[in-house]
């Protein structure tokens, strides 16, 4: 294996055998968890399929020109459509104008390729549009979507591709591979893989940016903190948040979209699902928020988050949304 990808041999594997003409397939969908490492693995499979010189069937050389421009992303038969900054759908006519693009011969390579992350964020309307290019693809045409779950997505369009479904490492390995590979000591190995869930892309975020893992950290810290406090200690709480932090729509998205990520892990403790939490160092905390809640309120309070993600976007005031939040979480004893 030389994609140099940590964990997902199986995935890889798959991907290795399909990057051929008469393997390849029109649509692939990559499901996982945010951080897992979706992108890379489609990045990595794109280069595989257009490398000039591969070193091996199914492997990609990582200088040619194809190789080096797909990495810049600046590849001239590969879109990426994504969510465009400041908003929070992906929305018809994105994929309208991509259809356009798809319907062309592509330029330099055998395929057009169009990757769309975070399919999940689609609007309705644009997962309508996008089934077309699935039902009748264009001769010459690969779809890539990534999502966060299968479900997330319409039956109709998940069941069109091929499905591969992204785990997190195991704290073990991914504690093994980054001591390793990154030259940490046992211990900030552990620690690091903890605090990313598993998820390689995170870990590797995390060390890149030692401030990201401090917010991380804290706003886990916070809701914790708020989890024990009444009303009146939750709007204090808030009150010091705006004193030190202003009004800025962005610590408040941080904040919310954090939360939504342990109140996901509560979720999947409800349903004693088999998918692995994501934060790990809260385990306790989360466990303990799941055996005190139904899978009901539990989406419920998800979905406050996402309105309030939402009305972040819509410049409503940032407290306010934050106060009406809190009024919807449980209070836990410690
Ligand atoms: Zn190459």
């Amino acid at each position: 294996m030389s994609w140099n990808i940590l964990g997902h041999e199986t995935a890889v594997n798959f991907l290795q055998t399909h990057s051929h003409p008469e393997t390849i397939r029109h649509a692939y969908l990559i499901t996982g968890a945010e951080g897992v490492g979706r992108e890379t693995l489609a990045i990595a499979f794109i280069k595989a399929v257009n490398c000039l010189y591969p070193p091996a069937k199914g492997e990609f050389c990582g200088e040619c020109l194809p190789c080096r421009q797909i990495e810049a992303q600046a590849y001239s038969d590969l879109s990426i459509l994504r969510v465009p900054e400041g908003a929070r759908e992906l929305k018809i006519e994105q994929i309208r104008a991509m259809q356009q693009t798809l319907a062309l011969a592509p330029y330099q390579s055998r395929y057009r390729i169009v990757l769309i992350p975070d399919f999940q964020r689609a609007t309705l309307g644009a997962s309508n549009a996008l089934l077309k290019s699935l039902e009748e693809p264009p001769a010459r045409a690969i779809l890539i979507l990534t999502a966060d779950a299968r479900e997330s997505l319409l039956e109709t369009i998940a069941s069109r591709c091929e499905v591969l479904r992204l785990r997190p490492m195991s704290i073990d390995d991914l504690t093994v591979e980054l001591q390793a590979k990154h030259h940490l000591t046992p211990d900030e190995a552990r620690k690091l893989a903890q605090l990313a869930g598993g998820r390689v892309g995170t870990a590797l975020r995390f060390l890149r940016d030692e401030e990201l893992l401090e917010k991380h950290t804290n706003a886990l810290d916070m809701l914790e903190e708020l989890l024990k406090q009444n009303l009146g200690g939750r709007i204090k709480q808030v009150e010091k948040l705006q004193r030190a932090k202003g009004q800025a729509r962005e610590t408040y998205a941080f904040l919310i979209a954090t939360w939504l990520t342990f109140w996901r892990d509560v979720l999947i403790c409800c349903e004693a699902s088999d998918v692995p939490l994501v934060n790990l160092a809260q385990e306790e905390l989360i466990r303990r928020a799941a055996a005190n809640l139904n899978p009901q309120s539990v989406a419920k309070i998800l979905k406050k988050h996402e309105e309030g993600l939402t009305l972040l976007d819509q410049y409503v005031n940032p407290r306010l949304i934050l106060e009406n939040l809190l009024l919807k979480l449980p209070r836990l004893e410690a």
